[in-house]
């Protein structure tokens, strides 16, 4: 597909319309300033709520629409940017791409900027249901011990925006961006393209904003639609969505020519890419693989023993981000370092504390039924399941054999606790809980010696707390009291 942009110049005076003054709103202001840009700003907060964030920009702001979308904001418009919390459904967006205005995210524009003065960056881009935040920040620092100059960006806080600035301005320098993407990001995407991109896993999620499993997966396949025969895409062998996703674009790669160099991660079986062998991760690569990345793949053995986070999903998570950290050119030294000293992101199967022989475990970030599978999986019994929240529509019922077989007692909180006690109360005890507190109280009341007691919720937070830092904080708050 053209370029959007051929030539920064072209920027100045263009009319880019940027919907949702968010983090990544203030980081395109501030990026697009540069090239003078007429940018205008549409935000459901007011107007003054508007001018307000505005202060903290370095540029000029040519219009702003607060309150809501009306119809005509972006009538002027060149160019419309959508932030990610915007569906692409509403109104005066259908009517804008109706004129043939081109409506685009953010990461698509801040590419197509980078591409116009540092097209050498090479892209690494991870999406998936769960582990994108893990699986991201493991391949940033596999590569930064490799001593790459590399950069992390997305879905994970700092926007991409953001980080080109920087890069334009000449404050930092890159070689390698790895970025985590939702699939709210991709749906903007038209252009940008990953050197090395991977699908971790496409379970239900997000159901409330997709009206099908088909339509979520096909969001998440448009991680590699762009690719070509010399980047590399790494899947999920263990998840049928994941490997079917590729059915969706397999047509566009026939018209088109080449398909990026495949692999896969794999705990259950033998596979091009990374799979269990007696408790280590090996690695297998595939004969037209330059000999140096091969080298280090054959070369590499992690030892899942060695590895200082927890949890099932977490060698899935090792093994595609050493794939990715490879095909970039990474050694195998650096990787074994790292997953070594790795301790996890907070509020990911973190260890708060181990009181009377009971282990305290923080999974707040497990907001949809599958996260909580996981969590599950990785212990072997006599868990004490603190769960529920603002159902995501997760099918609870799901989860009714590893409940049967590793959960000892559910602690049920907020919006969803009777949906979840009539998925699987009737297998273990249950108890209602009105706050974490509570809930914290009732699971060292129940608990014995060798015990484990997991949040890991299962749906939002926003019933009761701000986010799921903040669910995650007030339980470690809680557990740390005791
Ligand atoms: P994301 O950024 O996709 O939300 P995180 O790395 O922040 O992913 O992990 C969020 C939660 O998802 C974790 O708390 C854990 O319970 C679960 N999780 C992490 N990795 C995986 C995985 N590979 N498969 C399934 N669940 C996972």
């Amino acid at each position: 597909m053209q370029r959007l942009i051929q030539d920064l110049s072209e920027l100045e005076n263009k009319k880019i319309a940027i919907v949702g003054l968010g983090r990544s709103g203030i980081a395109l202001v501030n990026l697009l300033s540069n090239f003078k840009a007429k940018i205008i700003v549409n935000d459901k907060k007011s107007r003054e709520q508007i001018e307000k964030e505005l202060q903290s920009t370095c540029g000029e702001v040519y219009q702003i629409f607060g309150g809501g979308h009306p119809a005509n904001a972006f009538e002027e418009a060149d160019l419309v940017v959508v932030s990610p919390g915007v569906p692409l459904s509403t109104p005066a967006l259908v009517s804008a791409i109706y004129k043939g205005i081109p409506v685009i995210g953010e990461i698509e524009l801040s590419w197509e900027i980078l591409q116009l003065f540092k097209e050498k960056t090479k892209i690494i881009g991870i999406t998936g249901s769960n582990g994108k935040s893990t699986t991201s920040t493991l391949v940033y620092e596999f590569l930064k011990k490799d001593n790459k100059k590399v950069c992390l960006a997305g879905n994970i806080g700092l926007p991409m925006a953001d980080v080109v600035n920087r890069v334009w301005k000449g404050e930092i320098e890159i070689d390698y961006l790895v970025l985590e993407l939702s699939s709210f990001q991709l749906e903007g995407i038209r252009n940008f393209k990953c050197h090395f991109a991977t699908i971790l896993n496409i379970t239900p999620d997000h159901m409330d904003r997709y009206s099908s499993m088909k339509e979520y997966i096909e969001a998440k396949a448009r991680i590699f639609q762009n690719q070509s025969g010399e980047d590399f895409l790494v899947l999920n062998m263990d998840d049928k969505n994941t490997v079917s996703a590729i059915e969706y674009l397999r047509n566009v790669y026939l018209k088109r020519g080449k398909l990026p160099h495949i692999f896969y991660f794999s705990r259950t079986q033998k596979v091009y890419g990374a799979f269990l062998d007696n408790n280590k991760i090996r690695f297998c690569p595939r004969e037209e693989i330059d000999e140096a990345i091969r080298r280090e793949m054959e070369n590499t053995t992690l030892s899942i023993d060695s590895f200082k986070i927890r949890g099932v999903h977490n060698i899935e998570n090792i093994m595609a981000a050493a794939i990715l950290a490879f095909s970039a050119g990474c050694r195998g030294e650096s990787i074994s370092e790292i997953v070594q000293e790795f301790p996890g992101l907070p509020h990911r199967m973190e260890l708060v504390r181990v009181l009377d022989g009971v282990t305290y475990i923080n999974d707040s970030k497990g907001t949809n039924v599958d996260a909580v599978a996981k969590s599950l999986e990785s212990f072997s019994g006599n868990v004490i399941l603190i769960a529920g929240g603002r159902d995501k529509d997760g099918d609870f019922s799901s989860l009714r054999e590893l409940v049967r077989k590793r959960v000892k007692a559910l602690i049920l909180i907020g919006e969803a606790a009777s949906k979840i006690a009539s998925a699987v109360g009737d297998l273990v005890p249950h108890y209602f809980e009105e706050d974490m507190e509570k809930a914290v109280k009732r699971g060292r009341e129940i608990s014995t010696n060798g015990d484990i007691v997991l949040l890991s919720p299962g749906c939002a937070s926003f019933d009761m707390f701000k986010n799921f830092e903040h669910r995650g904080e007030v339980f470690k708050e809680i557990v740390n009291s005791l």
